[in-house]
C-alpha cells in the first residue's frame, strides 16, 4: 500500500536522520580542516602522572594518531564524539607506522615510562581501521620493551578470535570500553552507542578469559538528559560497571566541535555538567565502591571552561584540582571546606530538575551577571 500523506512517508524507504542532519566530515571546513595535516604524524604525545595495574605510580605516554577512523562513526556515531576531526580514509598503513617512529622520537623510546595508552580514535584492533601488521607491531614492541599497554575498542569488536590474538603478542594489557551508560534506552537513544549491554558484558568476559584488563568509560550527562538524571543515573551506573570491571573513568561530558552535542550546546538546548555534581557523585558512591578492587577516576576534560564541565567560574579550579587529587589519592577529604556561593544554585537547579518538567540538559546559566544576560539582546 503507497500512501500520500507526508506523515506517513510516500512508499520510499526511510531516509536515516544522521543523512539529514548530521554529516559534519563532509562540510569544506572540515575536508579542508583533514587535508592540512600531515599523515605522517600524530595528532599529539604527551607524559602524564598514572598508576600501573599494580597501583604504583609511574608515567604513562599517552599517543593519539591519525587513523582512518572508527567504523562505527563512519556508519553513523555517537552523539557526542567528535574523534572525527582527527581522521581520514586515505591514511596509509606506511603513515601509521611513520606515526608510531615519530611518537618514540618524541619519546626518546618512552623514555621514564612505565606505561603508553595508544588511542585510534576507534577500535585498535579493528582491521578495517587500523592495518593488521601494524597492530602487531605495537602489540609486540611494547611488550618487549616492558611497558603497560592500554588500547580501546567498541564492544562489538571485541571477537573471541581477535582478543585471543591481541593476549598472545601483548599478555595483560588493558583494553578500554567507551560503555558511557549502564542503560539500553540511554546506549540507544541518548548516545547513540551502537552496542547493548549485553554486548558489553560479553566483551567484558571475553577479556577476562584472556587475562587482559577492563577499563571502562562512563559519560557523565549524555544529551537530552537533566542534570539531577545525570547525577543520580551515574551514580548508579558507576557502581554497578565497577563490579566488572578494574578500572572506570568517568568522563563528564565535554563538547567537541561538529557533533549533535555541540549543535545542541549551540542552540542553548544543553549545558555540560556542574561539577559539584561531580563532587556529590564521588561522595555518594565512594564508600560502596571503596569495598570492591575496582579503581574509580574522574577526569574533567576542559574542566572549568564553558564547553567543559564548570562552576561559576571563581570556585572552578579550586574544585577541578580537588577532583583531579581524589582520582590518585581515593580520598574524600580532598573536598573538605571546598564550597562557593554557586552551590546552592547548584542545588536548587538538580531539585527542580526532580520536581519539575525542564527542558532536558538545558540547565542555567553559570556565568556573569544575570541580569546583563537578560538585557542583552
Ligand atoms: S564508538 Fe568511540 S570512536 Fe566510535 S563514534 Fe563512538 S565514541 Fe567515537
Ligand atoms: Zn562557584
Amino acid at each position: 500500500m503507497t500512501h500520500s500523506c507526508g506523515l506517513m512517508g510516500d512508499g520510499e524507504k526511510p531516509v536515516k536522520i544522521h543523512h539529514l542532519i548530521k554529516a559534519p566530515e563532509n562540510t569544506p571546513e572540515s575536508v579542508a580542516s583533514r587535508e592540512s595535516w600531515d599523515a605522517s604524524k600524530p595528532v599529539t604525545v604527551y607524559k602524564t602522572p598514572e598508576n600501573l595495574p599494580d597501583g604504583t605510580a609511574c608515567t604513562a605516554a599517552t599517543v593519539i594518531l591519525r587513523t582512518k577512523g572508527c567504523v562505527w562513526w563512519w556508519k553513523s556515531g555517537c552523539t557526542f564524539c567528535g574523534y572525527f576531526n582527527d581522521v581520514r580514509d586515505d591514511v596509509t598503513a606506511e603513515d601509521m607506522f611513520s606515526q608510531w617512529d615519530e611518537a618514540k622520537r618524541l619519546t626518546d623510546n618512552f623514555e621514564g615510562c612505565k606505561m603508553v595508552k595508544v588511542y585510534t580514535s576507534g577500535t585498535f584492533f579493528e582491521d578495517r581501521e587500523n592495518p593488521p601488521e601494524w597492530q602487531e607491531h605495537v602489540l609486540r614492541e611494547t611488550f618487549e620493551m616492558g611497558l603497560h599497554l592500554v588500547v580501546e575498542a567498541q564492544a562489538q569488536m571485541c571477537t573471541p578470535e581477535k582478543l585471543e590474538w591481541v593476549a598472545e603478542r601483548h599478555p595483560g594489557c588493558t583494553v578500554a570500553i567507551g560503555l558511557e551508560a549502564y542503560d539500553n534506552t540511554v546506549l540507544r537513544f541518548h548516545a547513540n552507542k551502537g552496542f547493548s549491554i549485553k554486548q558489553w558484558h560479553k566483551a567484558v568476559e571475553m577479556l577476562r578469559k584472556n587475562s587482559l584488563r577492563v577499563k571502562t568509560y562512563l559519560l557523565f550527562k549524555p544529551p537530552f538528559m537533566s542534570e539531577g538524571d545525570a547525577l543520580n543515573h551515574t551514580s548508579s551506573w558507576v557502581t554497578e560497571v565497577s563490579k566488572f570491571s578494574d578500572e572506570v573513568s568517568i568522563n563528564p561530558m565535554n563538547i567537541q566541535r561538529g557533533t549533535v552535542v555541540d549543535r545542541l550546546f549551540r542552540n542553548r538546548e544543553y549545558r555540560p555538567p556542574w561539577l559539584w555534581s561531580l563532587v556529590e557523585m564521588i561522595t555518594r558512591t565512594h564508600e560502596e565502591i571503596s569495598t570492591t578492587n575496582c579503581r574509580v577516576i574522574v577526569h574533567p576534560t576542559a574542566g572549568g571552561k564553558a564547553r567543559g564541565s564548570h562552576n561559576c567560574g571563581s570556585c572552578d579550579s579550586e574544585v577541578v584540582a580537588a577532583i583531579e587529587r581524589y582520582s590518585v589519592s581515593g580520598n574524600l577529604g580532598e573536598f573538605s571546606g571546598l564550597d562557593c556561593v554557586c552551590r546552592g544554585g547548584w542545588l536548587s537547579e538538580t531539585q527542580s530538575d526532580y520536581s519539575l518538567p525542564t527542558p532536558m540538559g538545558s540547565g542555567v546559566h553559570r556565568r556573569g551577571n544575570t541580569l546583563d544576560r537578560l538585557r542583552a539582546p
